[in-house]
């Protein structure tokens, strides 16, 4: 099973993918937690060039083709391999990121971005999505990372959001989204509960 934390910056993905492994450790699940970009060797290579203001400005195109880089090496070296080992993977972004940040909220061209995530990851398609969703005009004050967020406008990051949510909305069964701002502990308990039925 692949299962995806996706949404916007700063809304707790990462304080979220902790519980779950705590949770899927205490019950005996078999998994692994990775992430994107940065989930290999050569991914945090690529994550430091993508985040490092060292970096200049990164033309659009060369940005989106960085993340499919990283996707493509993590499909193949880790998420893979450790599906195929019978493990439940969970991964903190996966394509929605970069149908939301590349496609969205750079204005790139939908279907070229989507062609572009679906040829890098080689089809591999998550089993359940797990969106946390939050108005970044309510997060941007309470980030950690706020100084990264803050070189997109708003509306950049509107725009992300609506991407998410459009992906969620046109296919629900794959989706669970969730009000990031209600508490995590709350958040945790309805992820667990999507999840447990799908442990079997
Ligand atoms: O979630 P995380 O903090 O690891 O993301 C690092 C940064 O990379 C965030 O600022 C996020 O906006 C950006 N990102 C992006 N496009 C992606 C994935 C992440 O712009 N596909
Ligand atoms: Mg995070």
């Amino acid at each position: 099973l692949l299962i995806v934390l996706e949404g916007g910056d700063s809304v707790g993905k990462t304080t979220q993918s902790r519980f779950l492994d705590r949770w899927l450790a205490s019950h005996g699940v078999d998994h692994m937690m990775t992430r994107e970009p940065g989930g290999t060797p050569l991914g945090s290579r690529i994550r430091t060039l993508l985040l490092d203001p060292a970096s200049g400005t990164l033309d659009d195109r060369a940005e989106a083709l960085l993340y499919a880089a990283d996707k493509a090496q993590h499909v193949t070296e880790v998420m893979r391999p450790a599906l195929e080992r019978g493990q439940l993977v969970v991964c903190d972004r996966y394509i929605d990121s970069t149908l939301a940040y590349q496609g969205a909220g750079r204005v790139l061209d939908a279907a070229q971005i989507d062609a572009l995530a679906r040829w890098a990851t080689d089809g591999l398609r998550p089993d359940l999505t797990v969106l946390l969703d939050a108005d970044p005009a309510e997060t941007t004050a309470t980030i950690v990372d706020k100084d990264r967020m803050e070189s997109e406008s708003l509306d950049f990051h509107r725009r992300v959001r609506d991407e998410f949510l459009a992906l969620a909305a046109r296919d629900p069964q794959h989706y669970l989204v969730l009000p990031a701002r209600d508490p995590r502990d709350r958040i945790a308990a309805a992820v667990r509960e999507r999840l447990a039925p799908m442990l079997g």
